[in-house]
């Protein structure tokens, strides 16, 4: 059966907040009975944009990880809900209002911090996916606000039978987020490893001149792991490491070196290489 999924691509989000302004548009002083209730105008953010800082000057970035309800096919709100959450056959996660009514417990269930308590209806709340758009033909055909707004096409949701999910899953390198927590989420994420992973960079100068087309071998255990030639301001940046020791190999026109690096949950700017 098909079932509804949200993919969201962490490099092309900009940070701009349409998406969470849209949330607001939809669903602040609109009721959607069968869905949800209004949204308080302060307080929730359903779309919640998370922020990351990696490296240090002068080569760092910054990464955006758009975080709605992840529309859990295993979800911890389910378990504690006693009924007030269910999971449609299309894979959307809606919390019943009259159920949860006076459950303030259900806010802390969910392991991604996506459920917000409203006080005006005394009832918990969350994304929905826009399911009360994504039932309606008349709306553009399967898009919740936030990526109808979304400048740059950082979200895009799917209805999707199993057989193609993987598909797109294999093919656009998709990933969840926090997979430890085996929640199997409907929200799924392309270029993940920039808000989750880290980076070693530095720049090769030779003879005081920044050296372009350097040889640098990027080492794991003792093992060659991915290499790449220096650009013309001379730097490089291994992307997507997980924590643990690299060693870091140079050959600017034969002259080397090399560097041992740690890598423990942040990214490492090596500053410059002189050879
Ligand atoms: S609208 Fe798109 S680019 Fe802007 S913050 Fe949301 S996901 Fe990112
Ligand atoms: S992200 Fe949280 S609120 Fe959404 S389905 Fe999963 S456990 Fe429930
Ligand atoms: S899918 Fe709808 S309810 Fe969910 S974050 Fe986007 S706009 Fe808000």
């Amino acid at each position: 059966m098909k079932q509804w999924y949200m993919v969201i691509d962490v490099a092309k989000c900009h940070d701009c907040n349409n998406c969470f302004m849209a949330c607001k548009d939809e669903h602040v002083d609109n009721k959607w009975p069968g869905y949800t209730d209004a949204q308080p105008r302060h307080g929730h953010r359903w779309m919640n944009i998370e922020r990351r800082e990696r490296g240090q000057y002068s080569r760092n970035d910054v990464a955006y990880l758009p975080m709605p309800c992840q529309h859990c096919e295993n979800a911890p709100c389910i378990k504690a809900g006693n009924g007030a959450v269910v999971r449609r056959e299309d894979g959307v996660v809606i919390i019943d209002m009259e159920k949860a009514k006076g459950n303030k417990e259900l806010e802390k269930s969910c392991p991604y911090g996506a459920i917000y308590w409203n006080d005006e209806v005394a009832t918990p709340q969350k994304c929905t996916m826009c399911a009360h758009l994504l039932d309606d033909e008349s709306w553009a055909p399967g898009m919740p606000r936030c990526e109808h707004v979304c400048p740059t096409g950082a979200i895009t949701t799917y209805k999707l039978e199993p057989t193609a999910l993987e598909k797109k899953i294999k093919e656009e390198g998709l990933t969840v987020y926090k997979a430890e927590l085996n929640t199997d989420p409907h929200v799924l994420y392309k270029n993940l490893f920039k808000f989750t992973k880290n980076f070693i960079t530095a720049g090769v100068l030779v003879d005081g001149d920044c050296f372009e087309n350097a040889t640098v071998n990027l080492k794991s255990k003792g093992e060659v792991v991915a290499t790449q030639k220096t650009n013309f301001f001379g730097e490089f940046k291994f992307d997507g490491l997980e924590n643990g020791e690299y060693v870091v190999e140079v050959d600017a026109g034969g002259k080397k070196t090399s560097n041992n690096v740690m890598i423990t949950n942040q990214s490492q700017n090596m500053g410059f290489i002189n050879l």
